[in-house]
């Protein structure tokens, strides 16, 4: 999609720490990381956030859950992680492609929001 910040990182036109990437989904370094390791895993395919993601195939649906496993495993945050997908001004959501932010490598807070 034309004017999306995550499209044209995706597209390599922006460039991005990559971490993961497969047929269906895309994984590179949050530029402004909130904990030691933070990820952000989006679809390569563009839906605007989670609220939209049944217009994902299936097998894309398959993916991105199965590339935030391989992805923990991979940066070794065997102690535990933290998996969220703000979506919509509520969750103060700021890029409208949808994205999984997988926080890590420090003890999280014991509230959620
Ligand atoms: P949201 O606020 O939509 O849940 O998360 C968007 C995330 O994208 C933020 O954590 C922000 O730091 C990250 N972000 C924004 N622009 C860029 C960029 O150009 N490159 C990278 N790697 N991350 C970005
Ligand atoms: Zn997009």
């Amino acid at each position: 999609m034309e004017n999306c910040l995550f499209c044209k990182i995706i597209a390599g036109d922006i460039p991005s720490t990559k971490v993961y990437e497969d047929g269906f989904c895309y994984a590179f370094r949050d530029i402004n990381p909130q904990a030691p390791t933070h990820i952000l895993v989006v679809p390569k395919q563009h839906v605007a956030s989670i609220a939209e993601m049944g217009k994902l195939p299936d097998d894309a649906l398959c993916a991105i859950m199965r590339a935030i496993g391989k992805i923990a495993a991979q940066e070794g945050l065997e102690n535990g992680f933290r998996v969220v997908s703000n979506c919509g001004p509520d969750a103060c959501q700021s890029v409208p492609h949808l994205h999984f932010h997988i926080l890590g490598g420090r003890q999280m807070g014991d509230q959620m929001a």
